[in-house]
């Protein structure tokens, strides 16, 4: 009877952070292609690839973002929030189907059955996942491939964010502003809450968080210069590049 008396995978002790080295993720990016490469590379725990899921270390310093997100704030951000939704999943993962399950298929499943606790939870979690991930390095300049597609579609990345920044202001209360790819063509969606465009075909590029938890200490209200300022000084446009493909 010691088979039954085991614990479910998912009941066992978290992994460490220091299971879900950067690089692995990062190797991961560079072998993935198609619509759900940024669904897998953002997976937490790549060896396992399921619940208990391993919070991911950040990719830099608190004080990196600094002076366009304050230390304090990516402090409360990743540490309180961010590690709040991983939390819930293993929570919410213990003992289901979900618990063999990538963070990715997590979100599409929950979004398809209609659980939307744990869609919220997940989804979460995944958005912060490539949220961070996106200003590893500091801002850089978009390869030559991905900016002529900028280019012709936008004009200019300037344009292209000041896009951004219009629609992440028409997100009434929580929510995310998302550049996709979706076919071979660029678009900006504002989604509210935890809500991301993984279940819709698309390949997020980078979106950035317009919950008043992403800006609120630094900016008070100003939502339209946070997230101008993250666009111009913190996206690294190199890594949104990769995304593109
Ligand atoms: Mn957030």
């Amino acid at each position: 009877m010691t088979q039954t008396q085991m614990p479910p995978a998912a009941m066992t002790s978290s992994p460490t952070a220091s299971d879900a080295p950067a690089f692995s993720r990062r190797a991961a990016l560079m072998l993935a292609g198609g619509a759900l490469a940024s669904a897998t590379v953002f997976a937490p725990n790549i060896a396992r690839a399921a619940a208990p899921f391993a919070f991911p270390p950040l990719p830099y310093p608190e004080d990196a973002l600094v002076p366009t997100i304050s230390a304090r704030t990516v402090g409360l951000h990743y540490g309180k929030h961010s590690k709040g939704y991983y939390d819930k999943v293993n929570q919410l993962a213990a003992g289901k189907p979900y618990a063999d399950m990538t963070l990715a298929e997590i979100v599409v499943a929950a979004k398809k059955s209609g659980d939307t606790a744990m869609f919220n939870q997940a989804a979460q979690a995944w958005n912060h996942d490539l949220y961070w991930a996106s200003f590893k390095g500091g801002f850089q300049q978009p390869d030559a491939a991905f900016a002529k597609v900028v280019d012709q579609q936008f004009g200019s990345l300037e344009i292209l964010s000041r896009k951004m920044v219009e629609t992440g202001d028409t997100v009434f209360g929580t929510g995310w502003v998302w550049l996709v790819k979706d076919g071979d063509k660029l678009d900006i969606i504002g989604m509210k809450d935890g809500m991301n465009p993984l279940a819709d075909g698309k390949t997020t590029l980078v979106g950035v968080d317009v919950w008043e938890h992403a800006y609120y200490l630094d900016y008070e209200n100003r939502r339209a210069a946070h997230v101008d300022a993250v666009l111009k000084k913190l996206v690294n446009w190199q890594v949104v590049s990769d995304r593109f493909g």
